[in-house]
């Protein structure tokens, strides 16, 4: 069923649609509280994904691949930001319910591993293993905590576009926006910290090195 609805992002007002296997918002508050908590999920994963990169011997440009293949699934979430631009401008589309979770796939893992030894300057086998650790360390943490704020669990199509055999949900899915996230997220940040202090480098080394500098300086001096 599709129901049209208005979508407020600052002072930006779009009318658009949402039609997805029982994922209808009917209302504002809905849908910014999805946007809230999608704001947070992608986050975590960041921190994750590089924290993991740390684990493991290899350079700078390998942990932003090792990152960036920890983030990579959620791609398929590019709908949430198109749908309201090609409505804006008078077309339809619902490309947020149709793509998203697409791409939680081991075929995809795999894609992104490949590319992940190709891209790797050195340590090439290693990066493409962690890379596929870390996509899978996302896929889990989509499995137990992201439930959407109407009860819709965002199944996995693990074996997409192959088979549907294994599209993966667990009964006790929590939230997005459960305390469980929170506490996942505060652990992750109190991490970022502690390799900051201790090895001068944060994520921010993945979009720019001030940004990096700056923070890690944050941080020697905070702590
Ligand atoms: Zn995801």
């Amino acid at each position: 069923m599709t129901r049209p609805f208005s979508l407020c992002v600052s002072t930006l007002v779009f009318n658009f649609e949402i039609d997805h296997k029982g994922y209808s918002p009917t209302n504002n508050a809905h849908l910014r509280a999805n946007i809230r908590s999608l704001s947070i999920s992608p986050g975590s994963h960041i921190l994750m994904s590089w924290l993991s990169s740390n684990l493991v011997k290899v350079g700078q440009k390998e942990r932003a691949i090792i990152t960036v293949a920890g983030i990579a699934p959620d791609v398929d979430g590019i709908g949430l930001l198109l749908d309201p631009i090609i409505r804006a401008f008078g077309g339809t589309s619902n490309y947020w319910g149709q793509w998203h979770h697409t791409l939680h796939s081991f075929t995809f893992c795999m894609l992104i591993a490949a590319a992940s030894y190709v891209l790797a300057k050195a340590n090439k086998f290693t990066v493409a293993c962690v890379a596929f650790i870390v996509f899978h360390l996302h896929l889990l943490f989509d499995l137990v905590g992201s439930r959407g704020p109407d009860g819709y669990q965002w199944p996995i199509p693990y074996l997409e576009p192959f088979s549907d055999l294994y599209t993966l949900t667990w009964q006790h899915q929590w939230a997005l926006n459960a305390w469980q996230n929170v506490v996942i997220g505060f652990v992750l940040l109190i991490s970022v910290g502690l390799v900051a202090k201790r090895y001068h480098r944060s994520p921010f080394e993945v979009i720019s090195k001030r940004m990096d500098e700056a923070f890690v300086r944050m941080v020697q001096r905070t702590f």
